[in-house]
């Protein structure tokens, strides 16, 4: 019965070729995009990328000006928004301040003519889920923002929704309770398995709970991965920098290895021809007593600050090149102006050819 449920509540979304103009301003740019029924999908990228204007064709607030989308095998590309059966949660909270916690969670089942037992039976249950049961009868200015997000959560599942949609929801938050929301945002959609495409520009947010995410510029996708495919894998310079630090060291094709000023990198992802450049995360260079033999390199340490759990250093080699280095676990810091041996796994030099 449970698993009828889920099956009945998890919708795949299609994205073909969607695009939106603003007059001049291209926001969206052909998008194709297919999102895995069940998925918390997030959309990732720079202010401006057309992140919003995105989730809001999704949701049916603007209109594509070409391209379609579909829920499912159902095209919703010019429904309105209240015949598309989602959920929203905006940045700001948007709770009605002179109802309940349990009334405004229930006004969307009100809207749709539920009767009242099944509504606050409903809204209940829902407030169940995000937890906040026990304060349905406050209003929201007694709760904390974490707890008004929590509703405002509550009130997008109520409806049972086949898309939930997250606009930065955490934006207002502090720094502990973004960690914490994060990961109950992760639980209620595995609960409850709704396809989910939420929006920020916060990478570790994205990175610690997506299932799947699509980094965007200039209205256009650029990659689509799980969170280890776009951080191991990035296929672009873009990409690379967007998500998380790294070094860019230009880099040839020759043969299984990359010619670098590093020396020649044994590499094992496969070489495009063109290859202009490699990346090389900071945390993947190896610090080492005596000089490396695999891929190996030293240089001289022209920076050093140590955080206890990680120290990260600035290591300048021969040709000038300056490459920051996180040692993790630094058991000793050596002095500035010391040489210092490194090597980097071939697994960990990503080839680039733009
Ligand atoms: P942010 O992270 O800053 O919210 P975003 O990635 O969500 O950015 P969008 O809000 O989708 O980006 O905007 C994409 C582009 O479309 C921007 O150049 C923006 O100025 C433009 N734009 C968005 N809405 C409108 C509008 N109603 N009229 C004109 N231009 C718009």
């Amino acid at each position: 019965m449970l698993v009828l449920l889920l099956f009945r509540l998890m919708t795949a979304i299609f994205l073909k070729g969607l695009t939106k103009k603003f007059g001049e301003t291209i926001a969206v740019n052909g998008v194709d995009l297919e999102i895995e029924a069940g998925d918390l999908f997030f959309l990732l990228g720079p202010s401006g990328c057309g992140k919003t204007t995105l989730l809001r064709m999704l949701a049916g607030f603007i209109e594509p000006t070409a391209g379609a989308v579909y829920f499912g095998e159902k095209e919703v590309t010019f429904e309105p928004p209240n015949k598309r059966n989602t959920g929203m949660v905006f940045q700001s909270y948007a709770l009605w301040p002179h109802m309940s916690v349990v009334e405004n969670v229930a006004y969307g089942l009100k809207i749709r003519k539920i009767p009242p037992a099944e509504r606050l039976k409903k809204a209940l249950h829902a407030l169940d889920v995000v937890q906040m049961e026990h304060l349905a009868n406050r209003k929201p200015n007694e709760l904390s923002g974490g707890q008004q997000q929590r509703v405002a959560l509550a009130r997008a599942i109520v409806v049972e929704p086949d898309v939930l949609l997250l606009d930065e929801p955490l934006s207002n938050l502090d720094a502990k309770l973004r960690l914490e929301m994060r990961c109950e945002i992760r639980r209620i959609c595995t609960t409850l398995g709704i396809t989910t495409v939420y929006v920020t520009h916060d990478q570790k947010e994205a990175l610690s709970i997506a299932d799947k995410m699509a980094i965007l510029k200039d209205g256009q996708v650029h990659q689509v991965g799980t969170p280890n495919e776009i951080y191991r894998s990035p296929n672009s310079k873009f990409v690379a920098e967007f998500i998380g630090e790294t070094n860019f060291v230009d880099a040839s094709a020759s043969g299984n290895a990359l010619e670098t000023p590093l020396g020649l990198l044994a590499c094992s992802a496969s070489i495009p021809k063109d290859t202009s450049v490699c990346s090389i995360r900071p945390e993947a260079i190896e610090v080492h007593d005596t000089p490396a033999a695999t891929n190996g390199f030293s240089g001289t340490c022209v920076e050093t600050i140590y955080l206890g759990e990680v120290a990260q250093h600035q290591v300048k080699l021969n040709n000038n090149l300056i490459l920051r280095v996180t040692e993790v676990n630094p058991s000793h810091l050596g002095k500035l102006g010391d040489t210092m041996h490194l090597s980097v796994k071939p697994k960990d030099v990503v080839p680039l050819s733009k």
